[in-house]
């Protein structure tokens, strides 16, 4: 029965097929039990160890760096106060900074995960393998719960695009949330890829989490001296060297890792908005910088965007009467 599943966060009464009947609201959704892990900053190559804690229904996520002392600074994983895009995305509050928080970001995005403490005892939140593997992993692990409080998003409303030469971001209203994004590289390891993906927690495991963010060998000496990258190595990033073979041994994960993670970055950078989006991201050769900008253009403009609660909803699609209804999530006002 579940064939005529859709694997979107939402479908609204104007979608193409099948009639669509409102719910009970979804619920909002922390871990079960605190978990951490301990591992390098990307860019720092400052040791850290990283502990998830729950947090209360519409708490968000929130960084808290337990190494400041008078009971340590607290961030929150909010686009505005997004400080830092420099080949990640950093996050600053009361003087206190946690930086490459995207893959985190996109594990929680794809694990449905509302509200979170993060502990973290330095500047950077762990690279582990360069992708967000190890943080769906960590939260399954955790386990997670549901809690008395509806589930919320941001629905587009109309068309807010960005432009910067060549590249190019957008979100369009749309009743899902779906991440259309190029990219285009000189080296021939990379070239032009593209990916169009309609995200659901399921899509994002098994299309998105597990691809590696990258870097060309040539690059590293340069990115070094400007204090970046300075924890990066195979065991965390594809790496492409000067003759465009890749450097790792075990080769890539996907055929088109590279634009996947860009999508798995996207993901985690609009996450920031504070809600699950319910629109069509599109990005071309875009980066941490303009996801940002999108989101600060988004929320710049009230009559752009509407605060809804997520619905559980049936669906029954018209042409397949032997196909019963299945539930899935849809948005409602
Ligand atoms: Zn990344």
């Amino acid at each position: 029965m579940f064939d005529a599943m859709t694997k979107r966060y939402g479908q609204g009464g104007s979608g193409s097929s099948g009639l669509h009947l409102s719910g009970h609201p979804l619920s909002q959704r922390t871990i079960k039990n605190p978990i951490s892990c301990t591992g390098v900053g990307l860019h720092s190559g400052v040791k850290v160890t990283m502990t998830l804690k729950p947090a209360p229904a519409d708490s968000g996520i929130v960084f808290k760096r337990i190494d400041i002392a008078g009971g340590g600074a607290v961030i929150p994983a909010r686009w505005d106060c997004v400080d830092d895009t420099r080949l990640c995305t950093g996050v600053s509050a009361q003087g206190a900074q946690v930086r490459t928080i995207e893959h985190l970001m996109a594990a929680l995005a794809g694990s449905r995960i509302d509200n979170l403490v993060i502990e973290i005892t330095g500047p950077e939140v762990p690279v582990m393998d360069g992708s967000a593997h190890p943080f769906v992993f960590l939260i399954d692990c955790a386990g997670v719960v549901e809690q008395a409080a509806p589930r919320k998003a941001i629905r587009v409303l109309r068309s807010i695009k960005l432009q910067d030469g060549d590249r190019e971001v957008s979100l369009e209203p749309d009743d899902g949330f779906s991440v259309d994004l190029s990219i285009d590289f000189a080296s021939s390891a990379i070239r032009r890829q593209e990916m169009r993906i309609e995200l659901s927690s399921s899509a994002f495991r098994s299309e998105v989490s597990r691809a590696r963010t990258f870097g060309l060998e040539q690059e590293v000496a340069a990115l070094r001296a400007a204090g970046l990258a300075k924890g990066g190595s195979l065991d965390n990033a594809v790496v492409i060297g000067a003759d465009n073979k890749i450097l790792n041994e075990e080769g890539l994960r996907y055929d088109d890792e590279f634009v996947r993670h860009k999508v798995l970055d996207a993901v985690g950078d609009l996450y920031l908005a504070g809600y699950p989006i319910l629109g069509r991201f599109q990005g071309c050769c875009s980066g941490h910088a303009m996801n940002n900008l999108l989101l600060r253009a988004l929320f710049s403009d009230p009559t752009a965007y509407r605060i809804e609660t997520l619905c559980e909803t049936l669906v029954v699609p018209p042409a397949r009467s032997e196909v019963a209804p299945a539930r899935f999530a849809a948005a409602i006002a």
